[in-house]
């Protein structure tokens, strides 16, 4: 379905194709094009004052004729294409929405981070109330997800007070790209044990440079370290012994190991737990964990891929339990094949007898690389509607499991234009997500597909840097990643001369 726009500068094409495909399936928006046969014809008008922006449309299509108009001042100087094109976004989403007659929960929006926004402008001093009303009456976002935001907002700040003052110290997220099989959904970087992509034992000694390197430029440079992060891939698919040594050299090269406020590792597949390896957690106080059931089905659990059953999980989460692990984190996915509201039902009365310490809810998306993918038309999976019933139904049962949601983020291709929440009983939730999902704080990626985010403890400007995401291109690589991330350091945690 074409969807063509006159009248604004081509640079917003991006932001409308975004918005216009959370409407209309197949929408392509195209700017300056000629009326379409069939489809939507939208022209726009923008004026653009000192301090304001001024957007009206009128929208056409066949028995269909709309006009929409939204005016927005502009706060600092330079910012007029920035407000312009938000100012579009509001006008064209009410004309799609009067046109399809549907309505989207999280409007204008089209990033990934809406708690991001509301702590911007937390931040700049409104009210809670001014934000609020700010993302009804500007960002046309829903009232549910408002009073989703603003629970975890304040969720975060109980949690990490000092949330908007942690950009003097570092996180550390750990990448170890080996599982036993591969998922269906999945586009992390997750390898065959010792198969053709290069060998553990390889990959562990370029993991234990770049670990040395960085520790040794963390402890001269003097800057804490808040959180560590082991994930990948499936950490736990290594050998006991070899994550032993692992977490020794972390104790050895890592500053103060006892100033750091949480370890995780992600034990993500339960076909890798064994009692040897949780002896090995135990020993390093590793503080949290994750064993992640997906779903309580069998059948679900063949078909995207998983390799293991309902029983394994179970079993391998009461082990860890009998270890003394005391935080466990498990994933659910809303929307996999075959799944609807009585599947969802059982996934969460199962994980109620289990009790775990926080618990992340995905909405499935289609990932442009996954293999369910490429092969979309295998798969069977609900509609908008019941995806959004299967998240009332969790957003209800944490409630009454006194969960409470303390991170969000969306993705692009996300069932429903819908969110991942994470949830986590009091004092159980993962500081690392908190800090990754915010922006707050750099992030330095060491092992493979580890991505480093440089947050400037200044100016708070946000850069990337990705290791290669196959083990093979690593081992040859490693020294060269590792000294690029030395010098943005070094850049970085620049000593300011006044
Ligand atoms: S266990 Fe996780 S990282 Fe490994 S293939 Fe499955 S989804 Fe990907």
């Amino acid at each position: 379905m074409i969807i063509a726009v006159s009248g604004l500068p081509a640079d917003y094409e991006r932001t409308l194709s975004h918005l216009a495909a959370q409407y209309v399936k197949d929408a392509e928006v195209q700017m300056d094009a000629d009326s379409p046969i069939d489809g939507l014809k939208v022209r726009f008008t923008e004026k653009r004052r000192l301090d304001q922006v001024y957007v009206s449309a009128t929208a056409r299509a066949e028995g269909f004729e709309d006009t929409a108009s939204f005016q927005k001042p502009v706060i600092e100087a330079n910012m007029h294409s920035k407000v312009g094109k938000q100012t579009a976004a509001h006008v064209f989403v009410k004309l799609l929405t009067s046109w399809t007659g549907k309505t989207q929960p999280w409007g204008t929006l089209t990033g990934i981070r809406p708690t991001k926004l509301y702590h911007q402008m937390y931040r700049s001093g409104l009210s809670h109330s001014d934000i609020k009303k700010t993302l009804k009456d500007d960002y046309l976002i829903s009232d549910e997800k408002i009073a989703m935001l603003e629970r975890i907002v304040k969720r975060q700040l109980e949690v990490l007070p000092d949330l908007y003052e942690i950009k003097k110290g570092v996180s550390i997220y750990i990448g170890i790209p080996f599982c036993p099989t591969m998922c269906a959904y999945c586009t992390f970087p997750a390898y065959a044990i010792n198969g053709k992509n290069g060998s553990v034992s390889e990959f562990l000694n370029g993991l234990y440079y770049e670990m040395e390197q960085t520790g040794a430029w963390l402890k001269e440079h003097n800057i804490p370290v808040t959180t560590i992060y082991f994930g990948g891939g499936t950490p736990t698919s290594i050998e006991a012994e070899e994550m032993d040594a692992l977490y020794s050299q972390m104790h050895k090269v890592f500053p103060d190991l006892n100033q750091v406020r949480e370890v995780t590792v992600e034990a993500g597949r339960p076909d890798t737990i064994s009692a040897e390896k949780l002896a090995v957690l135990n020993k390093w106080n590793i503080d949290r964990i994750s064993i992640n059931p997906q779903s309580f089905h069998n059948e679900t659990l063949r078909a995207i891929g998983r390799h293991h059953s309902v029983e394994e999980t179970v079993d391998k989460y009461e082990l860890a339990v009998r270890h003394g692990v005391d935080n466990i984190n498990m994933d659910l996915i809303i929307g996999l094949p075959n799944e609807g509201v009585p599947e969802m039902k059982h996934n969460l009365s199962e994980t109620k007898k289990l009790d775990p310490a926080s618990l992340t809810v995905h909405t499935l998306s289609f990932k442009r690389a996954s293999t369910m993918t490429k092969q979309k038309d295998k798969y069977n999976v609900a509609g908008p509607e019941e995806i959004q019933q299967m998240m009332d139904l969790t957003n209800q049962w944490t409630d009454e499991n006194e969960y409470e949601p303390y991170y969000l983020y969306r993705q692009k291709n996300i069932l429903g234009n819908l969110e991942n929440v994470g949830y986590a009983k009091a004092g159980k939730e993962s500081l690392y997500n908190m800090i990754i999902m915010e922006e707050v704080q750099t992030i330095i990626g060491l092992g493979c597909g580890a991505a480093s985010k440089w947050v400037d403890p200044v100016s708070e400007k946000i850069t990337r840097m990705a290791n290669p995401k196959d083990p093979i291109s690593y081992i040859e690589r490693y020294e060269e990643y590792t000294h690029r991330k030395i010098d943005t350091l070094n850049e970085l945690f620049r000593p300011i001369t006044p």
